[in-house]
């Protein structure tokens, strides 16, 4: 029988029933994943880190498989002009009217009162829309599940951008680079691997490391594959998630946690969610009561972090409310059956937390803000309507809608360090 075992491949005699004659015994001292047996029952190709590799396991001898993946990003060409009724440019709350925006290639090169001398190659007419920078989901775990049709339902819902932080590592990196080609149409994604669990994990995206050398192979992994983040989950102790943020900083990639002390103290760059799983056992940031005290507000205030509540129920509730038809959006057909059947009934926000400017996760989001914590708006979920929910749910918590917006656009982009969030020449 053949495993991989504390991250390498590991085989062992088993009896006709399975069951095993003695102790495995390391074939490889390299990371390995996805071991499959040849029909001899000797060779067995398996893969490490982004090789492919075909190993004797008689005679230990090793080689190669060749296999040669490239892919070239899909930068469009030529020049769009968009007329622009209105234009939300997220510069300042100020709505503009009539307007030209000019790009060539991926850059917007200006932002023009309308003349119908501007319009030379392809124009977009949005004279009777609104228009206002793509949206980022700073918090959705992309999952092959929802098919290609999910990429689309983000475009459809003006998301333009997507932070996976947990997956399993090569479909992430599928996902990045199928969309970055141009392969199937989907968001920009920034994304890692594995939830970095130890010995045991709370979910199918997270990995159990039992021992720091497996830890340091999980590092590398995410250096080769160039993720965009790392994640510190629950049961990765203290003193490993201050070695994340050191390897992670010192190829320049942030490290996301639930956690607030003391990751703001090592240099963990992200804390995710209001409450949420903890390796503490309860919550360090907000307690059962729902209060955030002034020490938590301080920590993310004064170490600027980069704070992403997740808080769309009661937001996506607010909508369906404004406007009940909205659970019927043609768009919603690019979703599973089941996501459509939630909508419909209600079931999905059936027990949100009211958000509340005086109280709880409302004001701890506000108070949080007001201290200096850049806040980014992201829902934990595959549904797109919820980052709109997530918005409003911050409307509910007192923001203006000004700032409201700059969540999911300026400040997100801030946070990935990526050229957009706003509308002008240049992005
Ligand atoms: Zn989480
Ligand atoms: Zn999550």
């Amino acid at each position: 029988m053949a495993a991989i075992y504390e991250g390498v491949l590991a085989v062992w005699p088993v009896s006709t029933a399975g069951e095993p004659l003695g102790p495995p015994r390391r074939i490889t001292t390299e990371s390995a994943h996805a071991p499959s047996w040849a029909g001899d029952s000797r060779h067995i190709l398996y893969q490490s880190i982004d090789k492919l590799r075909i190993i004797d396991v008689e005679t230990g001898e090793v080689r190669m498989a060749p296999l040669d993946l490239k892919y070239t990003p899909a930068i469009p060409k030529g020049r769009i002009i968009v007329h622009a009724g209105k234009l939300v440019d997220m510069k300042s709350p100020t709505v503009r009217s009539n307007v030209d925006i000019v790009i060539e290639g991926n850059r917007i090169t200006s932002v023009v009162p309308h003349a119908a001398g501007n319009h030379a190659g392809q124009v977009v007419d949005a004279s009777s829309l609104t228009v206002m920078p793509g949206l980022v989901e700073f918090h959705s775990h992309l999952q092959k599940d929802f098919g290609e049709a999910a990429g689309r339902a983000w475009l459809a819902f003006g998301i333009t951008t997507i932070r996976s932080p947990g997956n399993t590592p090569y479909e992430a990196v599928e996902d990045r680079e199928a969309n970055e080609a141009g392969v199937r149409p989907g968001p920009r994604v920034y994304g890692t691997g594995y939830l970095m669990e130890w010995q045991r994990v709370y979910y199918k995206m997270g990995i159990a490391i039992s021992s720091v050398a497996q830890f340091e192979m999980e590092l590398q992994r995410a250096k080769v594959l160039q993720h965009d983040l790392i994640k510190s989950y629950v049961r990765l102790p203290d003193l490993q998630q201050k070695r994340m943020v050191e390897f992670a900083h010192s190829i320049g990639v942030p490290v996301a946690t639930h956690e607030i002390y003391p990751a703001a103290f090592v240099g963990v760059d992200n804390t995710e969610h209001t409450g949420a799983t903890s390796r503490r056992g309860y919550s360090p940031k907000i307690a059962t009561l729902q209060r955030s005290y002034e020490h938590v507000v301080q920590l993310f205030g004064r170490s600027g972090r980069i704070f992403c509540p997740m808080i769309s129920p009661a937001g996506t509730r607010r909508l369906l409310d404004l406007d009940p038809d909205l659970a019927n959006d043609p768009r919603f057909k690019l979703y599973p059956l089941w996501i459509q059947e939630q909508l419909v009934s209600r079931q999905m926000n059936a027990f949100a937390a009211p958000v509340d400017p005086a109280a709880g996760s409302g004001k701890m989001v506000m108070d949080i803000m007001r201290a200096g914590g850049l806040v980014v708006a992201g829902t934990d979920t595959p549904n797109a309507i919820n980052l709109h929910g997530e918005i409003a749910a911050y409307t509910l918590a007192g923001m203006t809608n000004y700032e409201a917006l700059k969540a999911a656009t300026v400040n997100p982009a801030r946070a990935l360090a990526l050229d957009a969030g706003t509308i002008e020449a240049g992005k």
